[in-house]
């Protein structure tokens, strides 16, 4: 985005107060508010919520999506969200994205797709390559403040799931299946204590329909495991070993770090 004068103009007519935000969550939600005291010092990107409603269609969130946040360059971020006044429904979705920014402000390398690419298949890859590492970073943190996911995990699975099952398999969706699995799989074991949760049936049933798939993502899930993610070193070492399995996706990438 540039910084034109109805650039500005635009944004400002969609950007909702840090109050109907954080002040709105920190009053109404225990995790929240407990969150954001710990966390908002690790905070060094400038942060401004935009009303998805307000948006311009072609700005507004992919269908599903509870909120994004998006990077107009290194220290301004926008989180695209639904409601203005802020929920107490929002609390989880809003907590992640911000420990979404924290994980930029520390240095953790972030995916996106090669500039000017309008291609919707390479953008959801390149998507899900990123969030099959930043989220289960993210839910961590979270958990550590008492927040329950496991709605959310189930709905992400029924929604994901639901995805999978309409789209016609090229070898990008493949793969980018397969991260989702990754995902998916690296979640689980975050959010419940053992495989009795209403997902690992998902996960057992959709393993059984795209064996290959799940092969794959098991590997990549064991390999994953075996590093670590919990420094930005890890992950930017797990991202190559990516580039080392799908050597194409390096032309189709970019990886950005602070
Ligand atoms: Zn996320």
């Amino acid at each position: 985005m540039t910084d034109s004068k109805e650039m500005v103009e635009y944004l400002e007519s969609c950007t909702i107060p840090d109050g109907c935000v954080i002040g709105k969550l920190c009053s109404l939600s225990k995790p929240f508010n407990d969150f954001y005291s710990n966390e908002r010092g690790k905070v060094k990107s400038s942060i401004r919520w935009l009303h998805n409603e307000k948006l311009r269609e072609a700005d507004q969130i992919l269908p599903g999506e509870l909120a994004e946040m998006c990077t107009s360059s290194q220290e301004n971020v926008s989180i695209i969200i639904h409601n203005n006044p802020a929920k107490i429904s929002d609390a989880p979705t809003i907590a992640h994205e911000i420990a979404h920014v924290i994980a930029k402000d520390e240095g953790y390398p972030f995916i996106g797709h090669y500039p000017g690419c309008v291609d919707r298949e390479v953008i959801y890859l390149c998507k899900n390559l990123g969030e099959m590492i930043h989220d289960p970073l993210v839910i961590k943190k979270l958990l550590s403040y008492g927040f329950n996911l496991q709605k959310e995990y189930a709905d992400d699975c029924v929604e994901g799931i639901k995805a999978i099952k309409k789209i016609n398999k090229s070898g990008i969706e493949r793969i980018r299946v397969t991260f989702f699995f990754t995902q998916l799989l690296l979640e689980q074991d975050l959010i419940f204590e053992d495989e009795t949760n209403p997902c690992y049936e998902y996960i057992q049933k959709l393993g059984a329909e795209y064996p290959d798939i799940m092969a794959k993502s098991r590997e990549i899930y064991r390999y994953i495991n075996q590093i670590g993610y919990d420094t930005p070193r890890k992950v930017r070492i797990i991202f190559d070993k990516i580039f080392e399995i799908y050597p194409n996706l390096r032309d189709l990438t970019e990886i950005y770090q602070k």
